[in-house]
């Protein structure tokens, strides 16, 4: 890969230090531009008709992603964010009361959430799986817990909060074997390591634009495989999921489309599929290649800084690196960073609840990596906290 390119098509890092790519990544200046120029042309000829001169940009989206994930585009539906591309599929699901639902320790605060409500209101049960000695969800358990009312696997793939994987494909076997629906929560995972639906034999897998893809805020999409669609029943239906046939009937779509909205954000769905070409461009295989070493050096620079305490779990670690500084408030830390032009996240307790209380941690610090980043940043980072940490 060229980083000279890539960092000069992403203009802002030449005074900014971005280590917060798992809440917002940067969009290289390519899909900043397909946004603008779409905006532009709205406003230029109406909204429609822009769509209509840019009915080829907007398609590509679906294809793009679709080639991403070796999906194909009509398993494919546009979404507002990750979590919608998921409630929509989530609450399609038709649960009875006594199915249970399969799911692991880091799930995610949103999907736990709508767990919960769909227990209250149709008496399913949420079962968490332990994790095993890497902190990894542990398969065998998992495998151990099948049986005729498991209903749903729902797993984070790579949680919000450090640089864990769960182990995806595995689940995945488990999943086909017994024939049980399997929901993949990839926010995080997707535009950072290869992914491949068919090999990791999910059913659903759900996505946000922002994070490693660099596409736009408020964009997202969703996939489901064309061969459990039609078992899924939207929450919400449209004149676009379905069609209204006469005064008695109507008809859901019979593709991944049944789950999107009529109404949208155009330019951002131009704008993502722009993001993921770009990503296709570079090859998913060297994002991945260098997120891991960039991840990997940041990780042993903290650890031989006295009072960093790294909390990532899992065998392989991705580019998600989550610590905490003795003695130390993570508010303040990542303020006195921000002050210095360098950008990192905070993981609050509540957003994966479970994980955190049973490691015993409060809110923790999360500097996410990706590839346009640099081992000079990395270096300027570790000095600015250093000189924090005293
Ligand atoms: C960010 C995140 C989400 C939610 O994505 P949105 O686009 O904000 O809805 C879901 N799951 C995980 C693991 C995340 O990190």
């Amino acid at each position: 890969m060229n980083i000279q390119a890539i960092r000069d098509d992403t203009p802002a890092v030449k005074n900014l230090l971005h280590f917060n790519n798992a809440g917002s990544a940067l969009p290289p200046k390519q899909v900043l531009e397909v946004i603008i120029n779409h905006l532009t042309l709205e406003s230029q000829v109406g909204g429609y008709e822009a769509a209509a001169i840019n009915e080829k940009e907007i398609e590509n989206f679906y294809q793009a992603i679709a080639k991403l994930i070796n999906a194909s585009t009509d398993e494919i539906a546009y979404a507002e964010n990750a979590t919608r591309a998921w409630d929509m599929a989530f609450y399609a699901i038709p649960f009875k009361k006594g199915d249970r639902i399969l799911t692991g320790i880091s799930e995610y605060a949103s999907n736990y959430i709508a767990y919960l409500q769909v227990a209250q209101q149709k008496g399913v049960k949420i079962e968490v799986i332990p994790n095993d000695s890497y902190g990894q969800l542990d398969v065998k358990v998992l495998e151990n817990r099948i049986d005729e009312k498991v209903k749903l696997i729902s797993i984070t793939h790579v949680p919000t909060n450090g640089g864990l994987i769960n182990p995806a494909e595995a689940i995945g076997q488990i999943a086909r074997k017994a024939n049980i629906l399997y929901l993949l929560d990839a926010c995080q995972s997707v535009g950072q390591m290869p992914i491949d639906v068919e090999k990791i034999g999910c059913d659903i897998l759900s996505v946000t634009g922002r994070k490693f893809l660099r596409g736009p805020r408020g964009t997202g999409f969703l996939y489901v495989n064309k061969k459990i669609v039609e078992q899924l029943t939207p929450p919400f239906l449209d004149l676009l999921s379905a069609e209204w046939i006469d005064k008695n009937t109507y008809k859901i779509r019979e593709d991944a489309k049944r789950f999107e909205n009529w109404e949208r954000y155009v330019a951002g769905q131009i704008g993502l599929g722009t993001a993921v070409d770009y990503l296709l461009n570079l090859g998913i295989n060297n994002v991945w290649a260098r997120i891991q070493s960039l991840a990997d050096s940041l990780r042993s620079k903290l650890k031989s800084l006295n009072k960093v305490i790294l909390h990532d779990l899992g065998r392989h670690k991705c580019g998600i690196v989550s610590f905490t500084i003795k003695d130390a408030d993570p508010l303040h830390i990542k303020e006195q960073l921000a002050k210095r032009n360098i950008n990192i996240g905070i993981s609050k307790r509540p957003y994966t609840l479970l994980d955190m209380q049973s490691r015993n941690l409060e809110d923790i610090l999360r500097a996410s990596i990706h590839y346009y980043n640099t081992e000079e940043e990395i270096e300027k980072f570790i000095t600015h906290l250093l000189k924090l940490s005293k």
